[in-house]
């Protein structure tokens, strides 16, 4: 049977990013995180996986291994309040650096979320996309599924300036919480149409 998800962004949407973050020990959640992913996970059921750009491998900053440790390190926090994250998808490439075939799996593309939706058997139309980037709704609205942008660094006026169809979030959400309200009774109303 065909699973939702909700698909989120890493960095600056569930942990505090200082920047190329490899040091799994500097890994903070960012508040709601915790709460909300119990909410969307254990209670409506969603499958929970991430979709991340992680440039600072091909750049030579941090190494896959680190990359992996701070994934656990999330998890390792997501246990305490009984959750975690199903799977993690990331893109280690960057068009600067690789061919355009290795760097196709960088968002805004679509790419990482329908190999995840192959790998476990998503329903896209029933999924949505957390991030705090435009290339995080660009990549969710491209997927079609719907798209949810958290305010944790982005300004109103940047916010303003996201006009395109393919650009446009869904929801704009003040925190991490907020975007798991909108999710569950965007959710809710539709199971009762
Ligand atoms: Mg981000």
């Amino acid at each position: 049977m065909p699973v939702r998800a909700v698909f989120l962004d890493r960095d600056d949407t569930i942990n505090y990013d200082p920047g190329y973050l490899g040091d799994s020990n500097q890994v903070r959640l960012y508040p709601g995180v915790g709460e909300g992913l119990a909410q969307l996970k254990n209670v409506l059921g969603f499958k929970i996986i991430v979709i991340s750009n992680q440039s600072g491998v091909t750049r030579g900053i941090i190494t896959e291994e680190q990359v992996r440790s701070v994934n656990e390190k999330i998890n390792d926090l997501l246990s305490k309040y009984g959750t975690k994250v199903d799977d993690f998808f990331y893109c280690p490439y960057h068009p600067d650096f690789d061919s355009p075939e290795l760097a196709e799996c960088r968002k805004p593309s679509p790419k990482m979320i329908f190999d995840a939706a192959k790998k476990h058997n998503i329903d896209l139309t029933n999924s949505y996309f957390i991030g705090d980037q435009p290339t995080d709704v660009e990549c969710g609205n491209r997927a079609g599924v719907k798209t949810i942008l958290i305010k944790n660094k982005i300004g109103q006026n940047e916010i303003n300036n996201l006009q395109s169809p393919n650009k446009r979030p869904n929801f704009v959400a003040v925190d991490f919480l907020n975007a798991c309200s909108f999710i569950e009774k965007d959710f809710t109303e539709k199971k009762l149409d």
